[in-house]
């Protein structure tokens, strides 16, 4: 059933900016560059380069990385994000940007085709603005931050394939992690950055799936145990709460899998995805009319450092008790008995 792809319209026409933004990586503009850190290695500066128009060597709509090397097309990046195949990649970034699968049949096609991707959408006016014009797009100042902010978290427009029958993440969360949660393992030899990885994905209130969460597997010390996308806002969501709206009582954990291990037991709880509880989460609960909630972070030292700072947070508008557990436990290895006593 496959569709029609003009690879080379797709590449030639697609939205590099709108792709960014799609998957919640930050990017600043000069000129007919974007600069970003890479979402394909482990960036600490931005290494990520996209050129917008054709420069020297350098094809229009084409990126490169300068930490991992990697390069390509405007396809080839979209692919690597989201772990699919060219084909899918193709259809993502066709969507996104508007501009079709294929060319338009026109009566006159021979030279809209060669004109660059660009010069429709009037590009050469964006080039030349001053630093302010550059602001109020939202990019690259500083005073901008707050409203980028708000821009990601996007839902997502792919899915990855992941493997909820994976000994891992039967180990973890069991059936019930891939049939309740979707949670499983992507392909190690997929393009994604979370290849290999154990996967969450992150819903928004309203139920889109708007990130993944990726859990290293394997031995390596050095590897970066969890993996969110650039850019994503923690702090702007809670996990799972789109599965218990309506319940008068949660309980707030750290981790996914402490979500998982209460869900087993019917508890309805929700994550803050770390030990930081923020003025948006707390809102988040209110709107999704939940009216008590019970703090249970890890007994490690970490866990029960956060205590006061989220309960302060939280006490401020929601009804708040401090489940409290066994030192050194957490919700995603205690005993059931030890679950049930913190909504008792
Ligand atoms: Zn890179």
């Amino acid at each position: 059933m496959g569709k029609l792809i003009k690879f080379d319209h797709v590449n030639a026409h697609g939205d590099f900016e709108k792709l960014l933004s799609q998957y919640g990586i930050d990017y600043s503009k000069k000129g007919a560059q974007l600069r970003a850190l890479c979402p394909l290695h482990e960036d600490t500066n931005p290494s990520l380069s996209v050129a917008l128009e054709a420069e020297g060597d350098t094809l229009a709509n084409t990126f490169h990385c300068f930490g991992c090397h990697q390069s390509g097309s405007i396809i080839d990046f979209a692919a690597h994000l989201d772990g699919g195949t060219l084909r899918e990649a193709a259809e993502i970034v066709a969507e996104l940007s508007g501009c079709g699968l294929a060319p338009a049949k026109t009566p006159k096609p021979a030279k809209a085709s060669k004109r660059p991707a660009k010069d429709a959408k009037g590009s050469k006016r964006e080039k030349p603005r001053p630093q302010t014009d550059k602001a109020a797009e939202g990019h690259s100042a500083p005073s901008e931050r707050a409203s980028e902010a708000k821009q990601s978290n996007q839902p997502l427009k792919f899915e990855l394939k992941l493997d909820g029958a994976h000994p891992y993440a039967l180990e973890r969360v069991g059936q019930w992690g891939w049939f309740q949660f979707g949670i499983g393992v992507l392909d190690a030899a997929s393009r994604s950055m979370m290849a290999g990885r154990c996967c969450v994905p992150i819903h928004n209130a309203e139920g889109d799936l708007i990130a993944y969460a990726g859990r290293h597997i394997g031995e390596d010390p050095d590897a970066q145990k969890w993996l969110l996308p650039p850019g994503f806002q923690k702090q702007q969501t809670l996990f799972n709460l789109h599965r218990v709206a309506g319940a008068e009582q949660v309980v707030l954990v750290e981790g996914f899998f402490d979500v998982v291990r209460l869900a087993q037991f019917g508890i309805p709880a929700v994550a803050c995805m770390g030990t930081a509880v923020s003025d948006t989460q707390v809102a988040l609960l209110k709107a999704a009319n939940v009216r008590r909630v019970v703090l249970a972070f890890d007994g490690d030292d970490e866990g029960q450092a956060a205590v006061p700072a989220a309960l302060s947070v939280l006490t401020r508008s929601l009804f708040t008790r401090l489940g409290a557990l066994p030192v050194g436990e957490d919700p995603g290895s205690a005993d059931e008995m030890v679950l049930r006593q913190l909504i008792a």
